[in-house]
């Protein structure tokens, strides 16, 4: 299987190990596969019976035509093991008969961004020796706070790469912080910047088409890449959780095999829910993508109306991994819809004035698929504390974003499917917030929160999550965003 930009004006087609090493196509857009692998039903009945690491290796297969079959299978062995997944990698947990919480958090950092980043590293591994490179290749993450961490803990200490990480200095709750500025690993850096997510990205952004830092790197003998969800290598492992997901509903007889589902998923950068629209699009029986954003509504608006417009107010919300006004991964989708050509158009137009406008006959094509609802920070809060009573179910503040986007589908009438909910975070990862959301008290600070949340919930803290306080900091920098390409510079020539 080859892969394409969404740009599409470099015309050359890559394979999966160029894609996943490069991370950015060199036109500034994203990698997409030529054309999208079949599921048939069969396949899914097939997978019924297999581990996750089974699972994830044949649904990868498809994908990465250039890995062997054995070595997805070892890496997704390794990736997915009990000592790193202890409570299984996504475990479905029913809520009721047509509620059905897809956990994808029991990783090393309790967070999903850990089901891809787990993998990815390996992947990039081998795909620096199947392309025969030789330089050392430096990830450069920009987070909202889990992907960072996330990162960090992947690619720690992996032969042949670095990783720094900048992330906005008041954009990330005091556990993300910590998880971040406390990061073992000989091959790690950490940043704070004075700025937002966007600030972060876009800084990313720039340093990635920057030809001139590419060439002071190669002097050192290092090159960039991504581990932001703009690389297939973040993508394709996403998709086999809805997979999964199916297969064990399946399993245990909640739905029968073809019955068609609704997902939803709280929503950021669009890279969670594209995943289940390409596993929709392969075969899986998904009726509708209910895509739920927070009071960064952006997506809501734009599912409503065909205009993408960042020219807006930015909110920062409990659920800060969803802050963003630029969702890279709609670039995909659009390149799906509308083709390259088109896809390059609204990206200049996002570029140069912050918004762009699909036609309607485009917005329908996306409508038969997605539908979007918001969820604010006061009804965020209601959620977390209605879940609680009603199901005795403990949900952090992103998870309840999208419980608020399953309320208000329902309500519509639009549909009495079954839903498949993805829970993007651990309630620890956020306690302060749903602690204050549960109880209307504040437990003091988020450290203090963790304690007091177990305390009230008998609900154990996940183990990554424990001791916080007590882990030396090792990354206490803030920096402008203007510093951001002198820091990625010093890194680089660090030996
Ligand atoms: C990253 C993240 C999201 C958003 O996912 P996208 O793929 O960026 O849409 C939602 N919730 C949590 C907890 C996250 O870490």
């Amino acid at each position: 299987m080859k892969y394409t930009s969404t740009r599409h004006t470099h015309p050359d087609c890559v394979s999966a190990a160029q894609a996943i090493k490069n991370g950015l196509a060199p036109d500034g857009g994203l990698y997409m596969p030529t054309e999208l692998p079949t599921l048939a039903l069969a396949e899914i009945e097939g997978l019924i019976n297999k581990t996750y690491a089974a699972r994830s290796a044949y649904i990868l297969s498809k994908f990465l035509t250039d890995y062997a079959a054995q070595e997805l299978l070892e890496d997704c062995s390794a990736a997915y093991a009990g000592d790193r997944f202890p409570g299984g990698a996504a475990p479905v947990v029913s809520l009721d008969g047509s509620l059905h919480v897809l956990e994808l958090w029991h990783g090393p950092t309790a967070a999903f961004k850990d089901m891809a980043l787990q993998i990815m590293p390996r992947l990039l591994s081998r795909a620096l020796q199947k392309t025969g490179e030789t330089r050392t290749a430096m990830i450069l993450v920009a987070t909202s706070g889990d992907t960072g961490k996330a990162a960090l803990e992947g690619y720690r200490d992996v032969p042949q790469t670095k990783i720094q990480v900048f992330y906005p200095v008041d954009g990330v709750s005091r556990v993300q912080k910590l998880q971040m500025t406390t990061q073992m690993g000989d091959n790690v850096c950490v940043r704070a910047i004075r700025g937002n997510f966007d600030d972060a990205q876009s800084g990313v952004k720039r340093i990635f088409a920057d030809a001139e830092i590419a060439e002071k790197l190669d002097a050192e003998g290092v090159f960039l890449s991504s581990a932001n969800s703009i690389n297939w290598g973040r993508l394709a492992p996403q998709i086999v959780y809805y997979v999964s997901a199916y297969c064990d509903l399946v399993r245990n007889g909640t739905v029968s095999l073809g019955e068609e589902i609704d997902v939803c998923v709280p929503t950021g950068n669009f890279g969670n829910i594209f995943a289940a629209f390409i596993a929709k699009q392969m075969g899986l029986p998904i009726a509708r993508l209910i895509c739920a954003s927070n009071t960064n509504n952006i997506l809501t608006d734009f599912l409503e109306t065909g205009v993408y417009d960042r020219n807006r107010a930015f909110y920062t919300t409990m659920s800060p991994s969803m802050d963003i006004l630029v969702s890279s991964n709609l670039e995909r989708l659009l390149y799906l819809i509308s083709g390259a050509e088109k896809t390059a158009a609204y990206m200049r137009s996002l570029a140069e004035t912050g918004a762009y406008r699909i036609s309607d006959s485009e917005l329908a094509l996306i409508r038969n698929h997605f539908i979007g609802f918001y969820t604010d920070e006061k009804e965020t809060a209601a959620l977390i504390r209605d879940t609680y009573e009603k199901y005795g179910y403990l949900c952090d503040t992103h998870t309840a974003v999208g419980m608020g986007a399953v309320r208000k589908y329902r309500e519509s009438g639009e549909s009495n499917r079954k839903v498949l909910l993805a829970s993007t975070a651990s309630p620890y990862k956020f306690a302060y917030d749903v602690y204050r959301s549960l109880t209307g008290e504040s437990a003091g600070d988020e450290l203090a929160a963790l304690d007091a949340l177990t305390e009230k919930t008998g609900v154990p803290i996940p183990a990554p999550l424990t001791n916080m306080g007590e882990r030396k900091v090792r990354f206490p920098e803030v920096v402008p965003p203007a510093d951001m390409p002198a820091e990625v510079l010093a890194f680089a020539a660090r030996k």
